[in-house]
């Protein structure tokens, strides 16, 4: 399986809050979400790059079993793992 790592295919930042490395997609919905570039075994979002845009779509229930079960990569939100999340929804 090649590299899940989304740093292999779109810039890195970091985050403001904790330092640890992040990439941002963009939802279908045209939101802005910082993803942690490494796959998780919780992750519930899926990330692909059309068009030098990595675009996130949340998957649910049978279709996340059904991703995993194929071996997708998903990644988790860093809202979901960053230890200073508070900082993020209290600073929108
Ligand atoms: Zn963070």
């Amino acid at each position: 399986m090649p590299s899940a790592n989304l740093t292999m295919i779109t810039p890195v930042e970091h985050c403001r809050s904790c330092g640890r490395p992040i990439v941002w997609a963009e939802t279908a919905a045209g939101k802005r979400i910082p993803l942690d570039p490494e796959p998780s075994e919780r992750g519930n979002v899926t990330a692909s790059l059309h068009t030098g845009v990595l675009h996130a779509g949340v998957v649910r229930g049978p279709q996340r079993d059904g991703l995993r079960a194929a071996h997708q990569p998903l990644y988790l939100s860093h809202f979901t793992t960053c230890p200073d999340a508070d900082t993020w929804r209290t600073n929108r």
